[in-house]
């Protein structure tokens, strides 16, 4: 039987894909998308920010390097009992842990403010407050992991180590070692293949256990031919003449051992950013600097808090289950005469944490309809948490929407982003505990490859757009 062709090839496709067009929602690939103008921007922008990852390795550091950021953009410390008028740009520092930066808007607080949360914290290995050892002549830290790692990821890495020591007399060391090229680093070993039979038995996530995360750091001994733990005793000595510390110091320090890396481009075509500490400093930085940036009085005023301790459950004086945040916004409402409840009903909030960007290589956990793709934009997320959306702010479909319109009115690259498969694992972020304030809240932020790695990639053209999309959000 003759196969009856419709007469006109053109006109019964046409249809279709013009209908598609109408219809269909799509994703956007950055790097067709861009014009060169923007794509000469991005790059540009990725830039500035490998610088601030490499200044920013630790809490304290990203702080001190959004202090900077601020005070070279006209912001002053913050003053409660200061009437500020529109246009006015301050900063709150938490124990020097956290940060809040605000630009004063042109209307009531009664109206509410645009809220930008991200996190500075990121997953790294804490030495223990008693961490210094010798064995075998050989001298070693010990460590407690902070944060989601996959423990045998931080084998056989260099580490570098920041922090601070507080001493008895209550002055402060501040330890940077491992960043210059001149400086020694320091590494956790691993078991060699040919005597890892009995290793490779145990479960991937007892591959390295906790208590194996042990820093090599030193194994030339004290000359003296008397005495124990002369190896020790000969690390001690250096500290003690380099940083005027003895081995209880260390009781009352903080000192985070990190990838010694810096951040670099990955990618034969420069696409990738690598670096250690992306998540969540990634939506620091373009959040800070949305701000930063914002050029015309705002109509209503903008706050970023860049927080702490979220990697460990947001827990803490310096982490945004404390009521610093709120303490910050009632002086603002008190400065106005106006009730707290008032302004945080009426506030919106950006919750600005990374979100898994979708691996070809291991397409499993992942939903291919509803995963973030790399190069595709920022992610919005509308809810996180796991095994039935358990302990997440699912935010509203109106929210949702007038982000949406936000985000299209403004030609910004953004797609929406699932963390993973239903009951594939799952994960949250701070926005519960903004949304719990009576914010209308919803996560939005960079889709990420090997998230919590020593080594995590994003795609410059995200970076950018999340920048984009924030400073929308603001203005
Ligand atoms: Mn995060
Ligand atoms: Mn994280």
């Amino acid at each position: 039987m003759e196969n009856k062709k419709p007469k006109s090839k053109e006109t019964s496709k046409e249809p279709a894909k013009e209908l598609k067009e109408k219809l269909f929602s799509k994703k956007n690939n950055t790097s067709k998308i861009f014009t060169e103008a923007e794509q000469k921007k991005a790059d540009k922008f990725c830039e500035e920010y490998k610088r601030f990852l490499d200044l920013s390795k630790t809490e304290r550091e990203a702080v001190a390097a959004a202090k900077d950021e601020l005070t070279g953009a006209g912001f002053l410390e913050f003053k409660a009992g200061e009437k500020y008028k529109p246009g006015d740009r301050i900063y709150r520092i938490n124990r020097g842990k956290s940060i809040i930066a605000a630009v004063i808007g042109k209307e009531s607080l009664e109206n509410g403010i645009n809220l930008l949360a991200a996190h500075i914290d990121s997953p790294r290995l804490d030495l223990k407050q008693r961490p210094l050892y010798e064995e075998a002549e050989l001298a070693y830290f010990k460590t407690h992991y902070y944060g989601g790692i996959k423990k045998y990821q931080w084998t056989a890495v260099p580490l570098a180590l920041h922090g601070v020591i507080i001493k008895s007399d209550l002055s402060t060391v501040e330890i940077n070692i491992g960043e210059d090229e001149s400086e020694p680093v320091f590494a956790v070993t691993d078991l060699l293949p040919h005597l890892s039979q009995e290793q490779y038995k145990r479960p991937a996530n007892a591959l390295i256990k906790g208590e194996e995360l042990n820093i090599l750091i030193g194994s030339r001994s004290f000359k003296d031919d008397e005495g124990s733990e002369l190896v020790k005793l000969n690390i001690l000595k250096l500290l003690n003449e380099k940083y005027g510390i003895t081995e209880s110091d260390f009781l009352s320090a903080e000192l985070e051992a990190v990838p010694a890396f810096k951040a670099r481009d990955i990618g034969f075509d420069r696409s990738f950013v690598g670096a250690y500490g992306q998540d969540d400093r990634v939506c620091a930085y373009t959040t800070l600097k949305a701000l930063a940036d914002v050029k015309k009085i705002p109509k209503k005023t903008g706050v970023v808090v860049l927080t702490d301790k979220e990697e460990v459950g947001s827990d803490g004086n310096t982490g945004l289950k404390s009521a610093y945040l709120k303490f910050f916004l009632s002086d603002l409402a008190e400065m106005q005469g106006i009730k707290l409840r008032t302004l945080l009903t009426n506030s919106k909030c950006l919750s600005a944490d990374v979100n898994v960007g979708f691996d070809p290589t291991f397409p499993d956990v992942s939903d291919k309809l509803n995963v973030a793709y790399m190069n595709c934009g920022v992610a919005l997320t509308k809810y996180t948490g796991s095994r039935g959306k358990s302990g997440t702010s699912d935010a509203s479909a109106e929210f949702t929407a007038e982000i949406r319109k936000l985000l299209d009115d403004n030609k910004i690259a953004w797609q929406t982003g699932e963390l993973g498969k239903v009951d594939m694992g799952g994960g949250g972020t701070v926005a519960m505990f903004l949304a719990n304030l009576n914010i209308d809240t919803i996560d939005m932020g960079v889709p990420v490859l090997s998230m919590h790695a020593p080594l995590e990639i994003t795609a410059k053209n995200d970076v950018y757009s999340a920048y984009r999309a924030f400073g929308a959000f603001l203005s």
